[in-house]
């Protein structure tokens, strides 16, 4: 971990993405943007290195192989239970879930939200939605955000400790849970690394910042 102010008003973050599969350069990119110091990550050292991680859509089934093909996935877990904040979209929602309904064949998740998600959630008929999302806790009153649905899970189900921060309000899934914040995990499923609009990754890089000064305080 690096020491020192970035001038943005926290101390400097390194942030991994992990880069097993999935859009990876949209997240580092955002990130970036958020004023974030972003490294990929494959390896446990990697992992070790990291002050936050981002989980990046693509396909949970193969990441959730993946991770254990390069013996990540218990380090991963037990960096996520001593409090590594993270960050998941749309695959990486999936992975965050304490529960999966309709997972593939042997498919687990991570877990650490008690949350249980509906993989592939919107069917094939609508297997892609967009919706602009009010998200109150990161758009503080500004414009909404574009929500954008790929082959999307929703969020059936959350438990007490889970802050609800977006539901649909329109369309075939209207009430459904599309963004959900526990403790220092944050999930979305929809992506707003493909959007250009990095707000969501700002406010998880406060989110880093935030825990960062905490353990060092
Ligand atoms: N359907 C994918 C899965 O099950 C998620 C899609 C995405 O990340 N865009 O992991």
């Amino acid at each position: 971990m690096s020491v020192g102010g970035t001038g943005s008003g926290g101390p400097d973050v390194v942030i991994g993405v992990l880069a097993l599969q999935g859009d990876v350069g949209e997240h580092v990119r955002a990130l970036e943007s958020g004023g974030a110091r972003v490294v990929t990550v494959r390896r446990l050292a990697e992992l070790e290195s990291v002050d936050g991680l981002v989980l990046p859509g693509g396909e949970s089934t193969t990441i959730d192989r993946l991770l254990r093909v390069f013996e990540l996935r218990d380090a991963l877990r037990a960096r996520i239970a001593d409090g590594l904040p993270v960050y998941g979209s749309c695959a990486g929602m999936i992975l965050l879930a304490d529960r999966i309904l309709d997972g593939g064949k042997g498919q687990e998740t991570l877990g650490g939200i008690n949350i249980t998600v509906r993989r592939n959630a919107f069917g094939r008929q609508v297997d892609s939605w967009e919706e602009l999302l009010p998200l109150e806790e990161v758009t503080r009153g500004g414009p909404a955000v574009e929500g954008i649905f790929i082959r999307a899970p929703w969020v059936e189900e959350a438990g007490p400790e889970v802050s609800v921060l977006a539901r649909l309000s329109a369309g075939p899934a209207a009430g459904r849970i599309v963004a959900v914040r526990q403790g220092r995990l944050l999930a979305t499923s929809f992506h707003p690394e493909i959007t250009g609009d990095d707000r969501v990754h700002r406010y998880f890089v406060e989110m880093v910042r935030d825990s960062v000064a905490a353990t060092t305080a």
